[in-house]
């Protein structure tokens, strides 16, 4: 059994971790976008396919798929959704469940609508929705102190009242009170990410009463199976 996780996420590299363990050959697929990548354990391949046409093709080297990229990585799932029953391999979407709704928070459907409730609602929004989404947020926000955080820095350039730290998770709550009480933050934005690497965050600005704003997950892929946890998915393939 050959195993290909298409991952950038920690329940991808758990995945790899367990199917490694129990003896399977598996690889990771990472689509390069981080500088430095934790790097899960097995074989790793780095870099895009080419569209469903290259997934289709590589897929030759593969018996199973389990997609276990992020909740708002919507272009490699919808390839991954085609390109698999193509090339008749079985596919499976691992994707962790996103936060029980909060009734004090504010939830958008776009981050360009995220960009407008925020200059509503605030006047020093903290931005954790991740450097590719970034350029959506300044027409709303480019006169606006905001504090933008991120992995790796952005081409963009950033407006001038702009600030920009770079770090990855998982952070802890006294982390993020330092953080949002020196930037003097009053709303945060956020995906709808879920998981707990990123969860003080939520708890710092309820303390803080800052507002929240979620962007709300796109939806899933159709017609495709898909578990909530790494266990489940680990049972999937075992089964095959
Ligand atoms: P995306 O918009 O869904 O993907 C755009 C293209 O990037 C895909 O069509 C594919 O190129 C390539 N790609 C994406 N994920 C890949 C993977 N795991 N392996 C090989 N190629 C991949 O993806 P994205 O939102 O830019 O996210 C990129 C990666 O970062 C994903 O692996 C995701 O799990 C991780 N990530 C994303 C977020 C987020 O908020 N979007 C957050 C944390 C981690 P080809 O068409 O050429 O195959």
């Amino acid at each position: 059994m050959r195993l290909l996780i298409l991952g950038g996420t920690a329940e991808a590299r758990e995945l790899a971790s367990v199917l490694v363990g129990a003896g399977m050959d598996v690889t990771t697929s990472l689509a390069g976008r981080v500088a430095k990548p934790r790097l899960p354990v097995g074989q790793v391949r780095i870099g895009g396919f080419g569209g469903v046409p290259g997934l289709r093709e590589a897929l030759k080297d593969y018996d199973a798929v389990v997609d276990a990229t992020h909740p708002f990585a919507l272009g490699m799932t919808a390839n991954a959704a085609a390109a698999c029953p193509l090339a008749h391999v079985p596919l499976l979407r691992l994707e962790r469940p996103g936060w029980p709704a909060d009734p004090s928070w504010h939830y958008a459907d776009t981050h360009e609508s995220a960009a407008e409730l925020a200059a509503r609602l605030g006047s020093r929004p903290f931005l954790t929705i991740g450097r590719q989404e970034l350029a959506r947020f300044v027409p709303a926000l480019g006169s606006h102190p905001v504090l933008a955080r991120v992995v790796d820095v952005p081409d963009l350039a950033l407006p001038p009242l702009w600030e920009l730290v770079t770090s990855r998770g998982p952070y802890t709550l006294d982390g993020e009170l330092a953080l949002m009480r020196r930037h003097g933050s009053d709303v945060l934005v956020t995906k709808d990410s879920g998981g707990t690497y990123t969860w003080p965050k939520m708890e710092a600005a309820a303390s803080l009463n800052a507002a929240v704003i979620v962007v709300r997950r796109p939806p899933g892929p159709e017609g495709v199976p898909a578990v909530h946890d790494v266990p489940a998915a680990a049972d999937w393939v075992l089964g095959l």
